[in-house]
């Protein structure tokens, strides 16, 4: 068969580690070019020279995409680099302190709120208007399980996910008869930086979350990335608006 994302143009936010580095390996190897996008320069760098040596077409641009200028300046970087924009991951975020609400600082709100949806606010806008103009595209904003139910001591970050799928179902109907899906994964617990931090300060919490999961396990970056794939392709093109859990049976 072929490729999942055979030369399509795929931007990635947040693609400097986590799931948006599994992200950028998981569509050049199903045949994208893509553009990465984060505030990590060093990261960007060494992951598009590994993927160029793989023999992948992979560019990118340093963009802090809480700042609508830069989110705009990185759709932009994609469609004066490979001509156009097909596909869109919206997927850079924080996870935040895990702390019981009335002890959470304004601040923790703020960084939460501007990094997972303000910036989905940012990029969605710019991604859609380039979709538009190239007559249609696939948008895949990643949510959370936190998007579907509530995740103890995360209050914010549980508001931040739910705001990410009002997003994601709203630009869905507006733009379903304009060629553009728009969908989010909902990822369970997945191996990354966020996870790394949070089970480093929160003993026992990792086993708290395993013994939560059915799979009994958390997941891999390029678990969440394959899904994400799936989405943006052209193999379910009756699927908008939708939130996929890839949660090994959490939700
Ligand atoms: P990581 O911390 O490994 O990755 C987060 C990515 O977001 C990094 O590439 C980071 O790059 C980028 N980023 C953060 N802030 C900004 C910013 N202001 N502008 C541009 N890029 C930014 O964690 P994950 O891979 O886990 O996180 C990816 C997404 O997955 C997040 O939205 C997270 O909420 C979501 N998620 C994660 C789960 C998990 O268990 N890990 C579960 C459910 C959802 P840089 O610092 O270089 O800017």
């Amino acid at each position: 068969a072929e490729d999942l994302l055979s030369g399509k143009v795929a931007l990635i936010t947040g693609a400097s580690s986590g799931i948006g580095a599994a992200a950028a390996k998981v569509f050049t190897g199903e045949g994208a070019r893509v553009v990465l996008a984060a505030r990590r320069e060093d990261r960007l760098a060494a992951l598009v020279e590994e993927l160029r040596a793989q023999g992948a077409e992979a560019s990118y641009v340093v963009a802090d995409v809480t700042d609508g200028e830069q989110a705009a300046r990185a759709v932009q970087f994609a469609v004066d680099t490979y001509g156009r924009l097909d596909a869109a991951f919206n997927n850079a975020g924080v996870g935040g302190d895990r702390t019981p609400m009335h002890l959470m600082t304004d601040d923790v709100y703020d960084t939460l709120m501007d990094t997972n949806v303000r910036s989905v606010w940012n990029c969605m806008r710019h991604e859609i208007a380039a979709m538009l103009a190239g007559g249609g595209g696939t948008i895949v904003n990643n949510s959370s399980v936190a998007g579907l139910v509530a995740i103890p001591t995360a209050a914010p970050y549980t508001a931040s996910k739910h705001a990410v799928v009002g997003f994601t179902r709203a630009a869905a109907d507006e733009y379903a008869q304009q060629g553009i899906r728009v969908n989010a994964v909902a990822p369970g617990t997945t191996r990354s930086e966020i996870t790394a931090d949070w089970f480093g300060r929160n003993p026992g919490l990792e086993d708290m979350v395993n013994s939560m999961t059915p799979q009994g396990r958390t997941a891999e970056p390029e678990e969440i990335a394959a899904a994400a794939a799936w989405l943006l392709s052209d193999r379910c093109p009756f699927l908008t608006g939708t939130v996929m859990p890839v949660d090994g049976g959490f939700v």
